[in-house]
């Protein structure tokens, strides 16, 4: 596979390249455009090799404006099946990061992309040429796929209709994964792609567990395990069951134990508190610990304005990714809410005091109904002051737990692992890097099982200069 034909380099070193707001030609999807998508779809019927446009093409772009962006791609191949669609949709993500000065984020309708000013002045103007370059990625890196096609939306009105099918397909495949659960298979699967930007996060994905990314469910990381057993979805046995209720199985450890070379070793599934799942940056929300009320909030990527707590999401996904084991922030798929088995060890989703509002409506039907009406959004409280008195009016199940009354009314809790002041967060495990001399080389120091106490934080700018003297 040859890419001399194009203005700029295409391969895997170019992954993890960030365009910034004033290096950028056009900003296309991302949270300030309402519809943008990416889809896959088996179609034995397409052009291999045909690109096309519906909207202005990007040598037909202002610069430095933000347009709509749907990329459909429709591929062919005698093996190929349905379930394999939302597996090889998730690889357009990687496919376009692999396009020297194309920063693509997120997945399925909240699709982000830059192209650079640098990579437009080369010559890259136009979706022909990446049309072309993920038709090739495509049948390059997936062998199965014989044959594809792509079409681009750039224009608002072109993008309603198609913009539509792909919700509703998203809609049907999380629809077949609510009807299993993990007590129902004998298999779990994992997932590494994410690994090029977390090198220590593997998704565990299981019926109740979808990825972080909302984009692989059971049967798409089953239909992906089996035709590419070697490939970066891959199958876990469960194993031994040790703690039903946290969901921790022998296999999973051994699996994260092994994919984050030694640095993590157990996983709670169904816990954000204790040995939670790692998150790599591209999970649908996150679940974030709320100490003054002893309750969990979530938040999703489209929230526009800051969570109960005062930070936005793109300051607490900073906190929650990397591939860390972050208690208290965690970052889950939208469809792991509706789940039974939604941080049961910590008390599951009786413990949700705060939601966006837009987050709650989309998964109300999935909460128990009497709880819905309990869960604040910002509409209802916008500070966390005044976050008790509205629970209390509203008769919020967590009012009667032990965690939220020791928690407003500052009273010790039992538990030995929690003091009854100070901000004490559960870190898992931590790492640090202490440079060597001239900044080179160093050492790595990991804090397993640490739990961090501190009075105050001090942040030092650091000066680089000499002092004259
Ligand atoms: S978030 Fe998880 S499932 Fe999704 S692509 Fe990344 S590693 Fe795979």
């Amino acid at each position: 596979m040859s890419f001399s034909d194009m203005p700029v380099d295409v391969g895997p070193v170019y992954e993890g390249e960030r365009i910034r707001g004033n290096q950028m030609y056009v900003e296309l999807g991302g949270p300030k455009i309402d519809k943008k998508f990416e889809l896959v779809r088996v179609n034995q019927k397409v052009e291999d090799g045909k690109v096309t446009i519906h909207g202005p093409d990007l040598k037909d772009m202002e610069q430095g404006s933000r347009y709509p962006i749907g990329i459909f791609v429709e591929v062919a191949g005698k093996e190929l099946e349905e379930d394999l669609e939302a597996v090889f949709e998730r690889r357009i993500h990687e496919f376009c990061n692999f396009v020297n000065g194309i920063m693509h984020l997120n997945q399925r309708y909240t699709n982000w992309m830059r192209v650079s000013i640098q990579a437009f002045e080369k010559g890259l103007n136009s979706f022909e040429m990446l049309g072309t370059i993920l038709i090739r990625l495509f049948k390059a890196e997936l062998p199965i796929i014989e044959k594809a096609q792509v079409t681009f939306y750039t224009d608002a009105k072109m993008i309603e209709e198609p913009h539509a099918m792909a919700m509703n397909i998203y809609n049907a495949r999380d629809e077949r994964a609510r009807g299993l659960h993990d007590e129902d298979v004998d298999m779990f699967y994992g997932c590494v792609l994410c690994q090029s930007f977390a090198p220590t996060h593997a998704c565990c994905i299981t019926p109740d567990r979808t990825s972080l990314c909302g984009s692989i469910n059971w049967f798409d990381a089953r239909a992906a395990a089996k035709v590419d057993p070697k490939g970066p979805l891959f199958e876990v046995p469960p194993g031994e069951c040790y703690n039903k209720e946290a969901g921790e199985f022998e296999g999973i450890n051994e699996m994260i134990k092994k994919r984050s070379l030694g640095e993590i070793e157990r996983i709670y599934l169904y816990s954000g508190m204790e040995y939670p799942h790692t998150s790599c940056g591209c999970f649908e929300a996150i679940d974030f610990y709320i100490p003054e009320i002893d309750g969990h909030g979530i938040i999703d990527r489209n929230h526009d304005g800051p969570a109960i707590n005062g930070l936005p999401f793109s300051a607490m996904a900073n906190q929650t990714g990397g591939g860390k084991q972050m208690a208290g922030f965690n970052g889950i798929s939208i469809q792991y809410i509706g789940s039974p088995k939604y941080q049961q060890y910590d008390g599951g989703q009786a413990t949700i005091v705060w939601m966006g509002k837009a987050l709650k409506d989309r998964v109300a039907e999935f909460l128990p109904a009497d709880l819905v009406d309990k869960i604040a959004t910002e509409e209802d409280v916008q500070e966390i002051n005044g976050l008790q008195a509205w629970l209390e009016e509203k008769k919020h199940p967590i009012i009667e737990t032990d965690g939220y009354k020791a928690a407003v009314g500052g009273e010790e809790e039992e538990e030995e692992e929690y003091e009854g002041e100070g901000a004490m967060v559960p870190m898992g495990t931590q790492s640090f890097m202490i440079p060597g001399a001239g900044g080179a080389g160093g050492f790595k120091i990991i804090l397993k099982n640490c739990k961090i106490h501190a009075e105050s934080v001090i942040i030092k700018k650091i000066d680089s200069k000499p002092k004259r003297k």
